[in-house]
């Protein structure tokens, strides 16, 4: 069994991708963007190690939800169990959105198999680094260098409409009384 590196979740968000949406972040990138949103995910440490099947527990728990959002981190630097975990999730019949700092040709054009195997697995891929000097206001995306590559049928609708809409943020206040701000702000915690 596969065991994933994760910073955190929030079990239900409705700005990381279409509607009601259970969102990891994984630990650990290498990407180093300029701008950096998530600098504490960067550090390649050893965060929260949870196996696979305790993370399907906590998704399979979340009741409403329509899908999963992995985010970060970098989520295709943990490929066995991203892989694993993904092909759990698809067979509760839940779909699957991904950020990652790689472009979509890259995880295609890798020698690894593993990471076709997880694209053809996922209904939309938010591909790229993030770029500081090319913020976007376009939902979900953070620069206008990123794109959103609809993998599967499933979201095809929304092609036509998410033009124009402006991204959102959300806050909550976990178990301790901190306050986790997610979405694309405009202004950057970290800098
Ligand atoms: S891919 Fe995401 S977490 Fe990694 S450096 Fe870029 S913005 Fe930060």
């Amino acid at each position: 069994m596969a065991y994933l590196n994760i910073n955190s979740i929030i079990p239900v968000s409705e700005v990381n991708g279409p509607g009601k949406r259970f969102v990891i972040w994984f630990q650990g990138c290498n990407h180093d963007c300029t701008g950096c949103f998530n600098k504490p995910l960067q550090e390649m440490k050893n965060n929260q190690i949870i196996s696979v099947d305790e993370m399907m527990d906590k998704i399979s728990s979340t009741v409403d939800i329509e899908g999963v959002t992995f985010s970060g981190g970098e989520p295709f630097l943990q490929v066995d169990a991203l892989l694993e975990l993904s092909e759990k999730i698809k067979k509760q019949l839940l779909t699957i959105v991904s950020y990652t700092g790689f472009t979509l040709n890259e995880l295609k054009n890798d020698q690894n198999p593993k990471f076709k195997e997880i694209l053809n697995l996922m209904d939309i891929l938010i591909d790229g680094k993030y770029s500081k000097d090319n913020r976007s206001n376009c939902i979900w995306i953070g620069s206008s260098n990123q794109r959103i590559n609809f993998l599967s049928d499933r979201y095809s609708d929304y092609i036509e409409e998410i033009v124009g809409q402006s991204k959102e943020i959300e806050y909550f206040i976990d178990k301790s009384g901190d306050i986790i701000l997610t979405g694309f702000p405009d202004f950057n915690p970290f800098l």
